[in-house]
């Protein structure tokens, strides 16, 4: 966290209680949230309109700290870009649900191959596969 704030401190944010806590939801998140998901959430409603969540989002994503996920049909939605680990996504086509693969990373040895390969360091990466869930079958 203190981290977080020093790069946006860095970057020429102001640092806020709305941003403060919108990092901190962000933060403690398992999955991507949406724009709506964290203007409803308690601890942001409490501080922030929907303008205000809406513009510290764009803040944040113009200095990198935030990767914006566009989801076909649940729209985009939003999860910190702390450059390290990777994510593998499943998202239904129909409802839009999203989920975090649970299984080991289906691809670890190939970024060690690529690394390897290209002289690239710090690699990450992310994977979304896209297909029906259970219910929208
Ligand atoms: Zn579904
Ligand atoms: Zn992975």
């Amino acid at each position: 966290m203190e981290q977080l704030i020093s790069t946006c401190k860095e970057q020429g944010l102001r640092i806020t209680i709305g941003l403060k806590t919108i990092l901190s939801v962000l933060k403690k998140a398992e999955l991507p949230m949406s724009l709506q998901e964290l203007e409803v959430n308690p601890k942001i409603a409490e501080i922030c309109d929907r303008a205000t969540v809406f513009r510290t989002l764009q803040r944040l994503e113009g200095i990198g700290l935030l990767r914006r996920l566009n989801f076909a049909h649940s729209g985009a939605k939003f999860s910190l870009n702390t450059g390290t680990g990777h994510r593998e996504y499943l998202i239904c086509r129909v409802c839009g649900e999203v989920k975090e693969l649970k299984m080991s990373c289906p691809v670890h040895q190939l970024e060690e191959d690529l690394a390897k390969d290209s002289g690239y360091t710090a690699m990450t990466h992310e994977l979304t596969f896209y297909g029906f869930c259970k219910k929208c079958q």
